[in-house]
Parts: C-alpha cells; structure tokens; sequence
C-alpha cells in the first residue's frame, strides 16, 4: 500500500511561495508520492518549506532542482501539464482521474505532472512541451486552486487508481520516445520544412505550436520516430 510510484514526477515550475513547495509535498507524502522536481523555486530551501511540509521534509530533502523544464522532463515519455484555464489553441485535456489512468496505462515509463506560477500558471512555451493538459473542474467563475490544493487532488486520484491496478498483471507496450528525442525531431521538422520553402521564420503563422500540439497528442514510438527522422533526411538530401 505503502510503495512509491517512483515513474511519476511532480514538478512545480517558478513557485514564488516556499510555502506551496512545503504544502506540496506534505500533500504528495500523504498520498505516497515522493518524486519532486523544482524548475527555478524563488526561494529553496527555505525554512518556511521545512514547516509548512510538516514531516515530509524528506521530500524536500530529495527534491531534484533544474533551472529549465525541458531538462527536468528530458526523460519522460508522457508529460502532463496543468493548468486553471482553457488555453487559446486547445490541447488534448484531461481531468484528475482520466489522468491517472493515462500513468496507469504507461505502467513504469517515466511521467511528468507540470504545475505553474501562482501569479500566472505556465507560458505558451511550457504548455508547449507536455502531451496532455490536466484541468481540475472547478467552479466557472473562480478556478484558480491554490498550488498545492491542485497537487493534493491529483496525487488523490493517482493514489486511487494505484489501488484498482493492484495485482493486475501488467501487458506489454512498446515505449514512447522520451522527452529529449521528441524535441531533436521538432529541431529537424523545422529545419526540414525551412529549407523546403514551407516554413517561413519570419512570419510563422504558429506553424510550430501546431506541429507540437499534433505530434504531442500522437505520442510517437522509437520506430514511429526514426521512420520521421529518416524521412525528413531523406526530403533534405532531395532537396540539396
Ligand atoms: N492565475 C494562474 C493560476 C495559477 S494557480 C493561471 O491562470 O494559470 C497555480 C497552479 O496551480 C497552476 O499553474 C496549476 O498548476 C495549478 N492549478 C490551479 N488550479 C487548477 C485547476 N483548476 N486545474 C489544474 N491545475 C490547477
């Protein structure tokens, strides 16, 4: 009962309150979570962390700091962003619990769940790199979660669905192409499509935003990836 899902990451990005790093993990702790990735904290350690974590100060303790997202997930196969409001270009959305399923279905491939600011959540850019966004329904009106709420109830649902998959013999899958691959091929996609004539860096018409909203929500395979790569190798070398 009491096992660590140690595939899955809470990673909080920019948080301005040491006290939200603290709540955070006391939540997560509660709920045998114990994986946490802080992306430039303010402020870290910090006193005020150690406290308001109440006991869980383990988990700041191994808290793994990185000063950019894209290293802290390079690794992942499945990143899930979160966030309070529905975005302009919509990505594949999820709730809590759908969430949880998704992790259950990786079985031990590596997860991200991507938390913001409290001021102002994660930029275009953050949202950019996960595959699905998470958003806890709330009341229309006001549904802005205090950080460390947000964690809470996500980590709840993780910790249920860890429950239901119990003894559940886990298949086969093939794995995902982490993190770091994905962004090599959006480097070589665009490179591609400049030299071909189609993509235009001057006026890119969210060319690339869309490129990763597809590819994200495709979630592609090793051999899905190299075939792409070898194609658009293939295309540049025509084109020379
Ligand atoms: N004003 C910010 C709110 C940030 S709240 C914004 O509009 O984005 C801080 C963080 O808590 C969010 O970035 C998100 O990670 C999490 N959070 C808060 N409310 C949430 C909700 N309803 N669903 C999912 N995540 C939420």
């Amino acid at each position: 009962m009491n096992t660590i899902i140690s595939n899955v990451r809470i990673v909080l990005v920019g948080t301005t309150h040491p006290g939200n790093i603290g709540a955070a993990a006391r939540a997560m702790k509660t709920m045998s979570q114990d994986n946490l990735y802080l992306v430039n904290p303010k402020e870290f350690p910090s006193a005020v962390a150690t406290a308001r974590a109440a006991g869980a100060d383990d988990i700041l303790a191994n808290a793994s700091i990185y000063t950019d997202l894209k290293s802290a997930i390079s690794d992942c196969e499945l990143v899930i962003t979160t966030s309070a409001r529905t975005r302009s270009i919509p990505w594949p959305m999820v709730s809590p619990r759908e969430c949880a399923e998704k992790v259950a279905e990786l079985n031990d491939g590596n997860v991200a769940i991507v938390f913001g600011r409290e001021n102002s959540g994660l930029n275009n850019e953050e949202m950019e790199l996960g595959n699905l966004v998470l958003q806890i329904p709330t009341n229309t009106d006001y549904s802005s979660l205090n950080l460390a709420s947000a964690v809470q109830i996500i980590c709840y649902e993780l910790f249920l669905q860890r429950n239901v998959n119990e003894g559940a013999v886990k298949e086969e899958r093939v794995p995902l192409v982490s993190q770091e691959k994905i962004e090599m091929f959006y480097e070589h996609l665009e490179q591609c499509m400049i030299e071909v004539g189609y993509h235009d860096v001057n006026y890119p018409r969210r060319l690339m935003h869309r490129m990763r909203r597809l590819f994200n929500r495709a979630q592609l395979d090793e051999s899905e990836w190299k075939i792409l790569r070898g194609f658009l190798a293939k295309i540049q070398d025509k084109n020379k």
